[in-house]
């Protein structure tokens, strides 16, 4: 068998479309745009990318958009006033603080200090509690299990009575994916188990998913003998294994990425994949896109 590949570059293509409409929609109708704001403290190339391309993205559909960018030293107090600012600021509707973040910040509390309704990651604790309580009570999703989960519904898997298996029970993964498909609602109504180092036998419990989803950061962590015939395999690591010369520029070297599922063996096996990279890393951002814009509709009372 060779498994369907699930590709966010082709759901997120469709999904910023999507979401372009529906802005110059509200434009059109209610004359104003979703507002985001990236913070960005310090030079962190990682991190720099990671906004810009945020940033690009936000200009793409039509935002109204912000880079915040602050010198490495900014102290505790004067970021949390800036967050603050943003809070207050009506032509905002998201707000991002890239992390990781400089040693002398809590980041517990600077995460804190978003106002839940701007907070287009899902990490604040009200958001995590709206999350676990599902139904309507959900606002923001966190964007990489969002994105997980828009991918399993556009890629037509059966999720009601599915037995979903997660690798991995981290805050930004782990976990939140858990909680969404045990939900009663779209794209959930599973069944859920959740693996991690203190599990026995973790094959075993890889072996009766319909729907496995892994997020370890274990480069071929998952062997395709944990893989049940026709199972839908998301894959969510992103492991850096090596360098090799760029296709486009040959004399600049380009990191090897590889996932936690041994891919070329599980594609043979699995029903429908997800590749490393162009899989779920693409759907990350264009979450962060969908959730500024249901910010808007809920203040303007149409979400
Ligand atoms: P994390 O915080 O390091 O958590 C990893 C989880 O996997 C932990 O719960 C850990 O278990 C579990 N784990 C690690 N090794 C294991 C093993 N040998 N057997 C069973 N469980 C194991 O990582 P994360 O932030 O969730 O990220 C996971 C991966 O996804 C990384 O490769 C990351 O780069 C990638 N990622 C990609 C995206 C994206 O594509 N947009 C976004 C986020 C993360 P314990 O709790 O027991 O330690």
């Amino acid at each position: 068998m060779t498994a369907t590949l699930i590709k966010g570059t082709e759901i997120r293509e469709k999904i910023l479309e999507e979401i372009t409409a529906e802005v110059a929609e509200i434009k059109a109708k209610h004359g104003v745009v979703p507002g985001l704001v990236t913070i960005l403290i310090g030079e962190n190339p990682a991190s720099m990318s990671y906004v810009t391309l945020k940033i690009q993205t936000a200009h793409r559909v039509g935002f109204h958009e912000i880079q915040d960018s602050q010198p490495v030293d900014i102290p505790e107090e004067a970021l949390l006033a800036l967050i603050d600012k943003y809070n207050r600021d009506d032509s905002i509707n998201g707000i991002l603080v890239q992390l990781p973040l400089p040693d002398h910040i809590d980041e517990k509390k600077v995460l804190n200090a978003v106002d839940p309704d701007k907070d287009v990651d899902g990490f604040h604790p009200v958001n995590v509690g709206r999350l676990m309580i599902g139904g309507d009570e959900a606002k923001f999703l966190p964007c990489t299990p969002a994105g997980i989960q828009e991918m399993i519904i556009r890629a037509g898997v059966e999720t009601k009575g599915a037995e979903v298996v997660v690798v991995g029970r981290s805050n930004i993964v782990g976990k939140p994916i858990a909680n969404m498909m045990l939900q009663k609602g779209k794209g959930a109504n599973s069944t859920v188990t959740v693996v991690h180092t203190g599990t026995k036998n973790m094959d075993e419990h890889c072996k009766r998913a319909d729907i496995l989803i892994v997020a370890a950061g274990v480069p071929g962590l998952v062997k395709p003998e944990w893989i049940k015939p026709g199972a839908c395999v998301i894959d969510v690591g992103v492991n850096r294994v090596g360098e090799k010369p760029s296709k486009k520029d040959p004399s600049k070297m380009v990191a090897i990425l590889k996932g936690d599922v041994d891919f070329d063996a599980a594609k043979e096996i699995a029903g429908s994949i997800t590749p490393v990279p162009g899989g779920v890393g693409p759907m990350t951002i264009t979450m962060l896109m969908k959730n500024t814009l249901k910010s808007l509709k809920c203040k303007l009372g149409i979400e």
